[in-house]
């Protein structure tokens, strides 16, 4: 399928251009033109079916009529013609349409969208599109777009979903020097998706970073699993963070999921570095694609201005890479090419006295040591050195160092020298940039890369133990009611189903039984409303805690039953439940929602009635592996609250782990009933001592 996908798209033999004019401005004459301007060297078929011929090539009335085979077809027509167009190339045999023509499902035209798809598949045609800007590639010489010119050349691939923005990027990779091999127009991805081009273009020579500018993805698990196979570093820009999952807000959960935090988690888990701008999009991409990742931890920053250094050094700590002292060999010999006034801790400062040679020496021993993993170099325009000679010097310390697989980074300040010595060291495979803070992050994009490929070798082991047939029975019922939202108690039994723990309880349906049921769970104890259409108890008065015997029983019994009738009159009332009182815990949520992209996704926070306030909670698409829970637990910011602060003991992180994954399994196996859950609070006790489940929320989905 790639290699349909690669000669149809990416590297045709011959391409016709369907629409093609003599009239320039119109889309048709562009694309032509664009093609014999980026001197494409394989075949041009311009048709229209009026002209002999266009632009000095021969044209045709139609695909059907041209003698020789076709790889591609660059469609200009008018929407009304694309089906008929489609039909013809599909006869002919085009393994790859590339759809400029707009006017389908991105202005509602989803019949017509529908309907070209159908007709590709049949003759076994892919499609690229419709909506797109087209297809640019410099390997093959090729500008099957409406976008002016070729981008600078380079080993990166764009894929964009923005087609303006395409033609932007195109132009100023010159002005950026950020350089690419191809940019591809996704357009409305009717039939070739992201993770198409992604498995398509991880197998090509010519890419060494897959850089993606995302709307939006339909099928998010296809997705994560081509990114999650390929070998490439891949780097994403999301827009659109703003109203995802608003709608569906039933829960803790559902109220505090949005497209930042799910594609972000989406991403993470497949291996993709994030951008958090165009800007960083770029400086970012240029990184990963001239420079191999940073397996380690050690970055050693070489300078010869303190004040750059300490800001590298500040970059460093917020960008993931905090800065460790060199060993003292390193020192001792970084000491050689300094004055007695330099510094050979991290960051190396040469001081202002710093020459070629000094540079030159010290770039080479650091990219041969051991010790160092990364290597950034900062410069300061001074009045006794030449940038570009430094920038020299530099380079050639790269190419006398024997070890080859280490990633570098520079960053020049100053003025035009500067810039011209960026420019050199671009042109020169080593990734350069104005500013101290940028280059800093542009390490920390191959360091990140290093780190994905580990979190996506990472394999999901489920327990063995889960009870989903209990589970299913407890839904069932619940649906016979007529209901979708599941009491605490029906919750429950599908949270221990899967190995939850939970806090045991018994439901009293008088005020007798209510002390019965006390007594034997043994003093003190929780009593709560059970009703469907009560989902947030405490709001209605339908929580008592620490209740010590049976005279407070009795009273609780009834006020609950009060309040309740007093919240809602008709609301249909199972009872109050009697519960063991769970001994003080740090409160944590545990929580899911069904997302439309990715499918059944968990939340990890710092839980109870405030958890909406913080906001301190953090997503995965499940399932979630133990060492990903164990990440997630010390992502959020309420972290050293689990480590044990001022005087605390640790919580148990290990229990904690183990149900985010056990949860993470339940949303997983339930995911065709269970639309959001949550667990909250949850009690997380000191190391060795567990967790436990005190109150559960099920919304199931509608059928
Ligand atoms: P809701 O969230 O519907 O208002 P909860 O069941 O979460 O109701 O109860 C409200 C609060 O009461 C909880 O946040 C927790 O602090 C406390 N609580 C509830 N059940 C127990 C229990 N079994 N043991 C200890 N505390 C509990
Ligand atoms: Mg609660």
């Amino acid at each position: 399928m790639n290699n349909d996908i690669m000669t149809g798209l990416f590297k045709p033999k011959s391409i016709a251009v369907v629409g093609a004019s003599a009239t320039p401005g119109k889309i048709g004459y562009t694309v032509l033109k664009n093609l014999i301007d980026s001197q494409y060297t394989g075949k041009i078929y311009p048709i229209n079916p009026t002209a002999d011929e266009i632009l000095g090539i021969k044209a045709y009335a139609s695909v059907m009529d041209v003698p020789g085979e076709i790889d591609a077809a660059a469609i200009t027509v008018p929407a009304k013609l694309t089906l008929q167009v489609t039909e013809e190339c599909g006869k002919k045999g085009i393994k790859g349409l590339i759809i400029i023509t707009s006017g389908f499902s991105e202005v509602g035209n989803h019949e017509l969208e529908e309907q070209i798809v159908e007709t590709a598949k049949r003759y076994g045609s892919r499609i690229l599109g419709p909506n797109i800007v087209g297809v640019l590639s410099n390997a093959d010489h090729m500008n099957a777009s409406f976008a002016p010119f070729l981008p600078m050349v380079g080993k990166a691939a764009l894929i964009s979903q923005s087609g303006a923005l395409l033609i932007a990027m195109d132009a100023a990779s010159y002005t950026r020097k950020v350089g690419f091999d191809k940019l591809v127009s996704i357009g409305n991805m009717s039939d070739v998706d992201f993770a198409d081009i992604i498995s398509c273009l991880n197998d090509d020579e010519n890419t060494s970073c897959i850089t993606l500018y995302i709307e939006g993805i339909r099928d998010g698990r296809k997705f994560m699993d081509a990114c999650k196979n390929a070998t490439k570093p891949i780097i994403a820009l999301k827009s659109g963070t703003s109203s995802h999952g608003a709608a569906a807000a039933a829960s803790h959960t559902g109220s505090l999921a949005g497209a930042a935090k799910v594609y972000g988690a989406a991403f993470k888990q497949s291996g993709i570095i994030q951008a958090s701008d165009l800007n960083n999009l770029f400086d970012r991409t240029q990184a990963l694609s001239l420079q191999p990742p940073m397996n380690g931890d050690n970055l050693l920053i070489i300078t010869n201005g303190g004040g750059v250094g300490v800001l590298a050094t500040d970059a460093a700590e917020r960008d993931g890479i905090p800065l460790k002292f060199a060993p003292k060999e390193v020192q001792d010999e970084m000491k050689k090419h300094m004055p007695e006034f330099g510094s050979a801790k991290n960051p190396v400062d040469l001081t202002g006295m710093a020459g070629t040679e000094w540079y030159t020496e010290s770039v080479q021993f650091a990219l041969d040591h051991s010790w160092v993993d990364g290597l950034v170099v900062l410069y300061c325009e001074t009045a006794m050195t030449n940038p570009i000679e430094i920038a020299k010097g530099i380079k050639r310390a790269v190419d006398a160092a024997k070890t080859k697989d280490k990633p570098i980074v520079v960053s020049a300040v100053g003025g035009e020298k500067s810039d011209a010595a960026i420019q050199w060291l671009l042109e020169n495979g080593i990734p350069a940039y104005n500013s101290p803070e940028v280059a800093i992050n542009a390490m920390a994009a191959l360091r990140e890369q290093a780190k994905a490929k580990i979190t996506v070798a990472e394999k999901f082991k489920p327990y063995g133990d889960y009870d989903k047939e209990t589970a299913l029975k407890v839904i069932k019922k619940a649906r016979e009611d007529g209901r979708e939202s599941l009491t605490e108690i029906e919750a429950k039994q599908i949270f221990e189903a899967y190995g939850l723990p939970t806090t045991k309880g018994l439901l009293a349906k008088s005020e007798a039984e209510a002390v019965e049921f006390a007594k034997k769970i043994g003093y003190p104890v929780v009593m709560k409303i059970v009703s469907p259409e009560i989902l947030h108890k405490s709001d209605a008065g339908g929580v008592k805690v620490n209740i010590k015997d049976d005279a407070a029983a009795r009273e609780a019994y009834n006020v609950i039953l009060a309040n309740a009738k007093n919240y809602k009159s008709d609301a249909n009332i199972h009872g109050i439940l009697v519960q063991e009182m769970a001994p003080w815990g740090t409160e944590v949520i545990l929580g899911s929602i069904n997302d439309a992209t990715f499918g059944p996704t968990m939340m990890f926070g710092l839980g109870g009635i405030f958890v909406e306030v913080l906001k301190d909670v953090t997503f995965r698409v499940s399932p979630v592996s133990e060492n990903q829970a164990l990440i997630m637990l010390d992502e959020i910011r309420g972290a050293p609250i689990l480590a044990g602060v001022r005087g605390e003991a640790p919580r148990d992180k290990e229990a904690m782990a183990n149900a985010v994954c056990r949860y993470s399994s339940m949303i997983l196996d339930l995911k065709d009933e269970i639309s959001e859950s949550d667990a909250n609070p949850v009690l997380v006790y000191e190391k060795g001592k567990g967790i436990k489940i005190v109150d559960a929320r099920v919304i199931l989905k509608k059928k």
